[in-house]
């Protein structure tokens, strides 16, 4: 834990006060020692034969084993998915679809506490995001679809209300449960079938998903869950009679796709990375900004493909700004995930924490100045220090690799104009903050940033309503909103 020892500061008034430890109970969830595949809505043995470990990345204890899908695997789920659509699923009336996503919607609100736990501990996130984040905002997705079901003819008058039909759905790590209410709810509104990847790290809940898509009823083949890692989803990828494939992950994962579906006639969607610019003006609220600033790159310990990691801050607040930032990440508090307490909990896996020190080091090495407050990070278990590097410039490769982890990069500008060209000197263009009391600078700003998403005065907002979703090496395709129909419907993206 960053311990908030008394700094010599100007604005500081040490409260002295700690935290005591609130570990919310992990008795709500129960895990399975083997997790089977999941197809035409039961548990399927891999023809594989073979099962690998998800961890606590926060304590390294294993919790489960989890088949690896292979190629024969695929075939059974896209064959599943493909009779449910010809047959229970795809016949069946819009109204009645509605009724079992809203039934969805609902059981995950019952159910937020045990898949938030389970969540933070397949993943490290904390307590206090999976449960006020990631759960409400999984049921509201299903909710919100839900709403359109049978309303389809309204969403883009002339378009029609044609599925697609089966759609192979790859998804990240970084937000396990909420990505598969991100895939599954607009795919099942508008009446397809699913065939889902998780991310080999974080199954637990898209697989706890799979029990209580059967818990509502949904007609088998429906909904599939393949687990397994990278080869799995290529397998996935490739299958022909998968009509759509929508991935969330890492650009250079998504550009592979691309190149294999180009010319087969399969729909696509891409979302994938991201280094966005969070721009501060001198007439910003700057306490307010500060919390802004910590959420946009401390939320989810940085694995947040919108994250702000590029801080543009403009000269005359530079000081002013740096001072209370370093003092507001001394009282950041690092640590056990599933204390309430937790602000930043532990990096997803070895491989990721590798990522970032790598990343880390190269910033030092070409001449950064870092900045980590005093922080004790657990023995066990995956931790990186929330960290801020100055003097950073244009070149650097900290400016402009998405590090993907509590590590933010931040440099200077003078003028609104020298803001815009900082900040669209980037591949990426997926979201983007700006901090400024003047409304006009904030529309003038919003028309001139290469961004799916602009936040002002605020950053890191989502609502099932809004549609988010990226330019560039960022992707194509919009999740969320009447926009994340699109997708999903024949003749949208
Ligand atoms: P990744 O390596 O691209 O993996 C994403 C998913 O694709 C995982 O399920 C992965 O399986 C699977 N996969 C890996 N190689 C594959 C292949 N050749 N063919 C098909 N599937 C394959 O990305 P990640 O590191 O897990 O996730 C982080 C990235 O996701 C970041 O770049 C982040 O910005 C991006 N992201 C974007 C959004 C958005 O909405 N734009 C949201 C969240 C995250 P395994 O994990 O089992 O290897
Ligand atoms: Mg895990």
């Amino acid at each position: 834990m960053c311990p908030s020892e008394p700094v010599k500061h100007p604005e500081i008034v040490p409260t002295g006060l700690d935290y005591v430890t609130s570990v919310e109970s992990t008795e709500v969830v129960s895990i399975q020692e083997n997790y089977d595949l999941w197809i035409d809505g039961a548990p399927t043995k891999p023809s594989t034969n073979r099962y690998f470990q998800t961890v606590n990345p926060a304590t390294e204890e294993a919790l489960s084993r989890v088949a690896e899908g292979g190629r024969k695997d695929v075939q059974k789920a896209v064959e599943a998915a493909r009779k449910a659509y010809n047959g229970a699923w795809g016949k069946m009336q819009k109204s009645e679809r509605a009724k079992y996503l809203y039934r969805i919607a609902r059981m995950l609100a019952e159910r937020s506490r045990e898949f938030a736990v389970l969540e933070t501990l397949d993943g490290g996130k904390p307590i206090k995001e999976s449960r006020d984040f990631d759960l409400p905002m999984s049921s509201a997705h299903f909710f919100y679809y839900a709403g359109w079901a049978d309303k389809l003819e309204y969403a883009f008058p002339g378009l029609g209300t044609d599925s697609i039909g089966v759609v192979g759905q790859i998804i990240p790590w970084n937000f396990p449960m909420l990505m598969v209410a991100w895939k599954v709810a607009p795919a099942l509104a508008a009446g397809n079938t699913v065939v889902l990847k998780p991310a080999e790290t974080t199954p637990l809940s898209a697989l706890a998903f799979a029990r209580l898509t059967a818990e509502a009823g949904l007609p088998p083949g429906t909904v599939n869950i393949i687990t397994g890692d990278g080869r799995t989803g290529a397998e996935l990828v490739e299958h022909p009679d998968v009509d759509k494939v929508a991935f969330t992950g890492s650009t250079e994962v998504g550009k592979q796709i691309q190149h294999r579906l180009a010319g087969s006639g399969k729909r696509l969607t891409l979302e994938l990375g991201g280094k966005a610019p969070h721009i501060i003006f001198d007439d910003a609220p700057l306490d307010q900004a500060i919390e802004g600033i910590v959420n946009g790159i401390f939320f989810n310990q940085g694995h947040v493909c919108c994250a702000g990691s590029r801080l543009l801050v403009q000269e005359s607040v530079f000081d002013a700004l740096m001072d209370r930032l370093k003092l507001r990440l001394r009282s950041l508090r690092v640590g056990d995930p599933l204390d309430k307490n937790t602000d930043v909990g532990a990096i997803n896996s070895p491989a990721q924490l590798d990522k970032i020190t790598r990343l880390v080091e190269i910033g030092q090495a070409e001449g950064a100045t870092m900045y980590q407050p005093p922080c004790e990070l657990p023995e066990r278990g995956y931790w990186f220090t929330p960290t801020l590097f100055t003097g950073v410039s244009q070149s650097h490769r900290i400016a402009s690799e998405e590090i993907f982890g509590p590590v933010l990069s931040i440099m200077t500008f003078r003028t609104p104009a020298e803001a815009v060209e900082k900040a669209n000197n980037t591949p990426y263009g997926l979201s983007a903050g700006v901090w400024t009391t003047k409304g006009s600078r904030i529309l003038w700003m919003a028309d001139r940033l290469a961004a799916g998403v602009v936040w002002a005065n605020t950053y890191n907002k989502f609502d099932p309503g809004s549609p988010f979703g990226g330019y560039r090496e960022s992707g194509f395709g919009r999740e969320g909103g009447r926009h994340g129909l699109l997708p999903y419907l024949e003749g949208g993206w």
